[in-house]
């Protein structure tokens, strides 16, 4: 039996499916090239965004005319949108599958059920908001352990969930509805799979988290009696000890206080702490960022940026910016892009806002930016960062950097004087700036230096030493 997997979204669903994809492997499913040759289709579905949503409903839509042809096509949506819309989605002519976030143990079984019964099948939570029950906590955990070493999709790293949900209840987000509450997961799990992964030649783990500075998990001290609350900067010591991890990061960050000086002090301290920080402001009017429940004023965003360039020198910083937000005038933008310029980052990811049913901006607020206006709004903050991320690029013109090999580059046609056994290679540095240059494919996963040649706004390009 083949199996086909598409993943929208964010990196934890890029870790649910190939999670996902290890538990089906083992099962003795193959993993199709196409959805042509697949006998189960499975679709890692994001809601964060109504057009994340749109080009899943797309995408089940071309499902729906493939399987008039093949009516014993399985088609599974797994992920944020089966936990939304639960039994709406079942309803759907192309799903056979609704199976939310907090199910994913059970994938296997629900596909060889489906395969076998012809019925379609439901698993998703009832009351997303309540703790989850031990016996779900342990079936992910145990799935977690069992299929966290699997699939590497970028050869020489790994994602690891150091928590999982979110309470932080920001007006605008669906996350907290669909993921449930914060958990985070117990530092000695995390440090094992750490562990494994290493044996297996993973050099770069990022620590995955909707809020991953805010981890904290109560457990005896190493080596001794009594508790302690183990934070970030205490997963970082501990994943720095593990040989063969060369390069650590984390994402995503809030904007808050605490564990902040903590965090900083552990990157500072720890050579395998990547100098990096990936902390969304989402705007830079107090009176939106009020509006939106972020905890924090413009002010106190750029203290904690300060900080952390006191602390951490050359740290690499990126953002994300939403435009748009309901009641966002003209004057609330401008503080937007002040923010932008006095943050100095190395990117930013920018995003126009849609209403996300459920959540309190939805509920509470009107949609009442036009679309025409979210767009400029979008294009110019793009421009205003676009012209910071050139400059600070300038700066690695005739330098050598470190650069993780990732594969092959997406862009081939950009190939500059690259042949059969050199084509355009891309990777990233420790602080996360996009590399590309000529190489052989072997190099994957490899640690190589690089002489930065050339540089656009969005990547660097180098010639291998
Ligand atoms: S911190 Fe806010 S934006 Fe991030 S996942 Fe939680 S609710 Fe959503």
């Amino acid at each position: 039996m083949k199996i086909f997997l598409r993943s929208y979204g964010c990196q934890m669903n890029k870790l649910d499916t190939a999670l996902v994809s290890s538990a089906l492997g083992e099962a003795g499913f193959s993993v199709a090239d196409s959805e042509k040759e697949a006998d189960v289709v499975l679709i890692n579905t994001c809601s964060v965004r109504q057009h994340a949503e749109e080009r899943v409903f797309s995408h089940l839509g071309h499902l729906k005319h493939i399987k008039k042809s093949r009516p014993g096509l399985v088609v599974g949506v797994i992920g944020c949108m089966a936990q939304r819309l639960g039994d709406k989605l079942l309803e759907h002519e192309a799903v056979d599958i609704v199976c939310g976030p907090a199910q994913i143990p059970q994938i296997t079984k629900l596909v060889t059920e489906t395969l076998q019964e012809k019925k379609k099948k439901l698993a998703v939570s009832e009351k997303i908001r309540q703790r989850s029950p031990e016996s779900q906590t342990q079936a992910l955990e145990r799935f977690e352990s069992a299929y966290g070493i699997g699939d590497k999709q970028i050869p020489g790293q790994a994602f690891v969930r150091a928590m999982r949900g979110c309470n932080n209840f920001c007006t605008y987000c669906i996350v907290p509805f669909v993921r449930g509450p914060e958990t985070s997961r117990a530092p000695a799990a995390i440090i094992e799979q750490i562990k494994r992964l290493a044996d297996e030649g993973v050099k770069l783990v990022t620590l995955l988290g909707q809020r991953v500075n805010s981890y904290k998990y109560p457990a005896p001290p190493r080596g001794g009696a009594g508790k302690k609350t183990y934070s970030l900067a205490d997963l970082l010591e501990m994943a720095s000890e593990i040989e063969g991890i060369e390069w650590l990061r984390f994402v995503t960050s809030y904007p808050a206080e605490e564990f902040f000086d903590d965090i900083l002090q552990a990157i500072a301290d720890l050579p395998k702490a990547c100098n990096y920080l990936h902390i969304p402001a989402q705007s830079g009017s107090d009176r939106i960022l009020r509006a939106m429940n972020r905890r924090y004023t413009a002010g106190e965003y750029l203290g904690l940026l300060g900080k952390a360039r006191a602390v951490v020198p050359g740290i690499a910083i990126a953002g994300d910016f939403m435009v748009g937000f309901p009641g966002e005038t003209e004057e609330d933008f401008e503080a937007t892009i002040e923010l932008v310029k006095r943050a100095k980052y190395k990117n930013c990811f920018i995003f126009k806002y849609s209403p996300r049913p459920g959540t309190t901006a939805d509920k509470r607020l009107e949609d009442n930016v036009p679309a025409e206006v979210k767009k400029r709004r979008n294009i110019e903050l793009l421009d205003v960062q676009n012209e910071i991320s050139a400059e600070m690029n300038r700066e690695f013109l005739n330098k050598e950097v470190k650069v993780l090999v990732e594969g092959l580059s997406k862009k081939p046609h950009l190939n500059r004087g690259g042949s059969e056994n050199s084509p355009q290679l891309v990777g990233r540095t420790a602080t996360d700036y996009i590399v590309v240059f000529n190489g052989p494919v072997s190099l994957a996963g490899e640690f190589v230096k690089v002489k930065i040649t050339e540089t656009s706004a969005l990547t660097l390009f180098g010639e291998l030493i």
